[in-house]
């Protein structure tokens, strides 16, 4: 079944995992230890407001099955396109709490100025929480270059504060599908996140079930043709290669055609939401491996020209 979905941990079982992994990383990567410092902090605030938003209601969405369906059917992720309403006045002091983070773990004054505009006005919270729903990686550069900010830091906090609302959201669409919604999850075969259209930040491979990971919303799917999830090429353009001899369990699938790249690990279990940025930075030396090579990640899947095409 193409669409897996990831059971919730319980916190006290999530941080020991997290801390465990970490540790891990820390014993062959110690020059990682701030990194991994901000990295715990951005998760706890993840994690706080995951617990804030679970207890609370989600917003009541005319997305009937049946029609998530079709859309998907025609390649078009769930909610691209939906006008959701988002919990702003619960995601904002998380928002600045998370620029907060950044400034103090390495980040520094480009945060502390992407905060002041956000506490502001100059940039309205909502709007940039809606942009980030939304993919809209233009408007949020404009956004940021307009005001002689960091571009890639604000996609980063817009997304952080999201990430824990998008998660809840496509389990609620997704977590029991049945009838035509589960069909047309089990025939997803595409490389983007069949809930929000966001690239994978990995492909978890657990027991040979090579299993993309949403790198915004946590979504987890395996497709069922072994190619660029990017162009789908498949042929000898597209090639799966271990950098390191002694690690073979973490790969990179490499693109000659579109020159994309995908790191993919093996683990025991698929990381919980919101685990899978452990398996992000555990993996850093494959993007270095790949960037050196001249691979790179693709700009987000254009899903307006998605939705007009459909
Ligand atoms: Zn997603
Ligand atoms: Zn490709």
């Amino acid at each position: 079944m193409p669409y897996v979905p990831v059971s919730p941990g319980f916190r006290p079982e999530l941080l020991r995992s997290a801390e465990q992994r970490w540790r891990i990383i820390l014993d062959t990567r110690p020059d990682l230890a701030p990194a991994l410092d901000l990295q715990r902090r951005l998760l706890l605030l993840v994690l706080d407001l995951a617990e804030v938003l679970d207890r609370g209601k989600m917003p009541r969405l005319s997305l009937p099955p049946k029609y998530l369906a079709a859309k998907l059917t025609r390649g078009v992720p769930a909610i691209a396109g939906e006008p959701i309403p988002l919990p702003v006045p619960i995601l904002t002091p998380p928002l600045l709490q998370m620029c907060d983070a950044l400034a103090a773990g390495g980040a520094g004054e480009a945060a502390m100025h992407l905060r002041e505009a956000l506490a502001g006005g100059a940039i309205e919270p909502g709007s940039l929480l809606t942009a980030s729903l939304s993919r809209d990686q233009n408007v949020i550069r404009a956004g940021a270059v307009h005001r002689g900010l960091s571009p890639d830091l604000l996609w980063l906090v817009g997304e952080l504060a999201v990430s824990p609302f998008v998660h809840l959201l496509q389990r609620t669409l997704f977590g029991q599908p049945a009838g035509d919604l589960a069909s047309a999850l089990a025939r997803w075969n595409r490389g983007h996140c069949p809930a929000c259209g966001s690239w994978p930040a990995v492909a978890e491979v657990v027991g040979g079930h090579r299993t993309l990971r949403c790198s915004f919303c946590s979504s987890a799917w395996e497709p069922t043709m072994y190619s660029c999830i990017y162009c789908e090429e498949s042929g000898e353009k597209f090639v799966t290669a271990a950098p390191n001899e002694e690690r073979k369990d973490r790969r990179l699938e490499v693109c000659a055609n579109c020159s994309g790249y995908l790191k993919t690990v093996d683990l025991p279990e698929l990381s919980p939401f919101p685990l899978l940025s452990i398996s992000d930075i555990e993996t850093t030396d494959l993007d270095m491996a790949a960037m050196e090579h001249g691979y790179g990640r693709p700009a987000m899947k254009d899903l307006k020209g998605l939705r007009a095409k459909g």
